[in-house]
């Protein structure tokens, strides 16, 4: 049996001095948390349960005309938010297509930027696994990687981060706000998750008694053309092989300014600026958005059973760019991939 502490926090203060120590937890929608701790892979000494602090659990409309998302309010509560529906559409889909309406109404913002891979020898204990066991090595490296990176990794760490969610956030260039011991501060969402490098135990910049209170949108949502692609082996309930959203203004036909970010593909949802740039300037066409798509995946590199990703990518990037061109793919209640 594992002994643990519980304790519930009303306020950020009081979850913060809780959750100072190397094996306390904050718990929130616990969708992610309590699935590692049946696994046997992380091992709580205490578990701050946050879900009492109420000032987290609002979205307001901010004074620069963006929009803060509390950490805990739920992601169905995000994506259905009528302020998001209308000025964040792309977010509310990316949303949408993860995971089901259940986990959805458990599962909070906060919680969402830090789940973890799916990678099946990180939830395997008696694989070995340099993210869950540093120094032990990659097996998936040789082995079952269908799943895996093609962009980004390293020799000790081949898996990609999941989240849905977060491949809007990037997109949006959202700003995460945490609190810890000393004091607040604001992670830019470019900065917050990181490459496996040496240290792919380490999947963000957040401190480990640090609590995220919101994020914030900047004013610009992309409403009038975006689109979120997420291909998968199934099409629903089941992490993306390949997702890509997109945002893009046009001023008289021309795209003025673009964002493309992937998900399913690295350890962290991926953006590449120079493609955004070299898109201003031009129609909406394929052709702008396979060359963009080239410079994206310059770089990337397949293994056994994930190669394919290369091209399922590039093509994706394409789609859905001409998607995000398509009126019917902009109403509200649009489906969320095709
Ligand atoms: C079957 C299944 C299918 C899924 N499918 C998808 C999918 O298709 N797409 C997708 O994107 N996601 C998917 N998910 C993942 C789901 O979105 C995440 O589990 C969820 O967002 C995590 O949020 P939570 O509030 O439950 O976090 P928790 O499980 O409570 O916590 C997760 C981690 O975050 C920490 N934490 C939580 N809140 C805070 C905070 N405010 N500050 C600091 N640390 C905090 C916890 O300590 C823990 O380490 C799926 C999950 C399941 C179980």
């Amino acid at each position: 049996m594992n002994n643990f502490h519980y304790t519930k926090a009303s306020s950020v203060d009081e979850a913060v001095l809780a959750g100072k120590g190397a094996e306390n937890y904050f718990i929130a929608g616990g969708t992610n948390l309590l699935d590692l701790w049946k696994y046997d892979l992380t091992h709580p000494q205490k578990m701050v349960d946050v879900n009492g602090i109420e000032e987290l659990k609002t979205i307001t409309e901010l004074p620069n005309g963006g929009l803060r998302l509390g950490a805990l309010v739920t992601n169905n509560t995000t994506a259905y938010h009528p302020l998001v529906e209308a000025r964040y559409p792309l977010l509310s889909r990316t949303i949408l297509a993860g995971a089901t309406a259940q986990i959805r109404n458990s599962a909070t913002n906060g919680g969402n930027l830090l789940q973890r891979t799916r990678c099946y020898y990180f939830y395997d204990p008696a694989s070995p696994c340099n993210k869950r066991n540093p120094g032990s090595g990659c097996p998936a490296v040789e082995g079952q990687n269908r799943l895996h990176a093609i962009l980004g990794f390293s020799d000790k760490c081949i898996a990609t981060f999941p989240s849905d969610m977060c491949v809007a956030l990037a997109a949006l260039e959202a700003v995460v706000r945490v609190t810890g011991p000393n004091g607040s501060r604001e992670i830019a969402f470019a900065d917050f998750h990181r490459l496996p490098g040496d240290r792919p135990e380490l999947d963000n910049t957040l401190g480990q008694d640090e609590l995220i209170t919101a994020i914030d949108l900047p004013p610009r949502g992309y409403a009038e053309h975006h689109n979120y692609l997420k291909l998968r082996d199934r099409n629903s309930y089941a992490f993306a092989l390949v997702s890509v959203a997109t945002g893009y203004e046009l001023e008289a036909g021309m795209i003025a300014n673009a964002r493309i970010a992937l998900g399913g593909v690295a350890h962290i949802p991926w953006r590449v600026e120079a493609a955004e740039t070299y898109l201003e300037g031009k129609a909406p066409t394929e052709a702008s958005f396979a060359g963009a798509a080239d410079l994206i995946l310059a770089g990337a590199q397949g293994f056994e059973h994930n190669a394919f990703k290369i091209e399922l990518a590039r093509r994706t990037i394409v789609r859905s760019g001409m998607m995000a061109l398509d009126p019917s793919c902009q109403r509200p209640g649009a489906p969320p991939s095709l």
